[in-house]
């Protein structure tokens, strides 16, 4: 079969693998459609650890063609997506419910290849069942919205909220989706690029923060009457960003990171302190309150609260992933999210 794998910094190809069997614990699915995530990206450039020898992508939806020993729940067929990791289920971190934690954690598709190859091996932990009448495209975007929808459940937003989101990429953007599906009263965005403010636009972001243009400490401050944001969730990255975050919460508000670090920073703690704002993480997803984020995410996407296809902008065929990750780590050329379909 084929695969895409990285040969080095900003090189992909596309190879001749043996075909794989399903091990133990795992399924091998026909991929249909997967997405080029900003983490495919810090291991594209190099910033993250990258595998040389099995295809990357895990923001995969296909078809069930093979069931390894001990998988119970699927048949050949189904159509699926997965978690990027696999968990143990008898740690004592899976016991508490916190699975993104699990002590015995492994990579997405184990040892076998992910998204960006014909087939893509997905562990039993890992795979969700979903609904007939999704789209590959549209479950291709559950990943990327489970995490947006635990950054949101991490803010602890209500109703009564004006949430800040830094940063108009995929996260960004789904996270501005899942903040107004979750309800918040308000909701800032920053963009970059023109295609960011078009999709912004189409989420009812109620203010969209060109930072060409405008400093969006500032904007904050006017937009909240001096008070500050409830929320602010950072998808971006950097320290001048964390530094934004914290600049535009609300005294005793909370701040999500949510971006790719890739090395240690110098930034700007006084005001954590002075104004007991909250920073926390958000890892992947698992369990938010008594439901797994993917579940929210598949059903924000099954009841139309949330359409993720709108962030899809350019979509190729495996044999063009070269093409695709080059227009897909250069935001110039109108990208949001790049999609291989097969
Ligand atoms: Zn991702
Ligand atoms: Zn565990």
């Amino acid at each position: 079969m084929k695969a895409a794998i990285y040969t080095g910094d900003e090189q992909i190809e596309l190879r001749d693998v043996d075909p794989m069997k399903a091990e133990p614990a795992y399924v091998i699915v026909n991929t249909k459609s997967s997405g080029i995530c900003g983490s495919d990206l810090h291991a594209y450039f190099g910033h993250w650890s990258r595998s040389e020898k099995r295809a990357h992508g895990h923001e995969v939806c296909g078809t069930v063609v093979e069931i390894g020993e001990g998988v119970d729940g699927f048949k050949v067929g189904d159509k699926v997506t997965m978690e990027c990791f696999s968990h143990d289920g008898t740690c004592a971190l899976c016991d508490q419910g916190h699975y993104n934690h699990c002590l015995g954690k492994g990579g997405f598709s184990g040892e076998g290849h992910g998204g960006f190859a014909e087939y893509t091996a997905m562990h039993a932990s890992s795979l969700f069942k979903l609904p007939d009448d999704f789209t590959f495209e549209q479950g291709a975007l559950v990943e990327p919205l489970a995490v947006c929808h635990r950054a949101v459940m991490q803010a602890g937003t209500t109703s009564r909220d004006r949430a800040v989101v830094l940063g108009g990429g995929t996260i960004g953007l789904l996270t501005l989706a899942a903040a107004k599906a979750a309800g918040v009263r308000e909701t800032l965005i920053t963009v970059k690029y023109p295609q960011q403010t078009e999709v912004a636009k189409a989420y009812g972001a109620d203010r969209i923060v060109d930072v060409n243009e405008e400093d969006v400490t500032e904007v904050v401050k006017e937009w909240t009457d001096d008070l500050g944001a409830d929320c602010v969730i950072e998808t971006v990255g950097g320290a001048s960003n964390f530094d934004a975050a914290v600049a535009c919460a609300r005294k005793r508000g909370t701040v999500v990171l949510v971006a790719g670090y890739f090395e240690p920073l110098e930034v700007d703690l006084r005001k954590i302190v002075w104004s007991e704002v909250v920073v926390t993480g958000s890892n992947c997803y698992g369990y938010s309150g008594r439901e797994k984020d993917f579940d929210a995410a598949i059903e924000m996407i099954a009841s139309g609260r949330v359409d993720p296809t709108k962030i899809v902008t350019h979509r190729y065929g495996l044999d063009e992933i070269v093409e695709a990750f080059r227009v897909s780590a250069d935001k110039k050329s109108g990208s949001v999210k790049v999609h291989i379909v097969q």
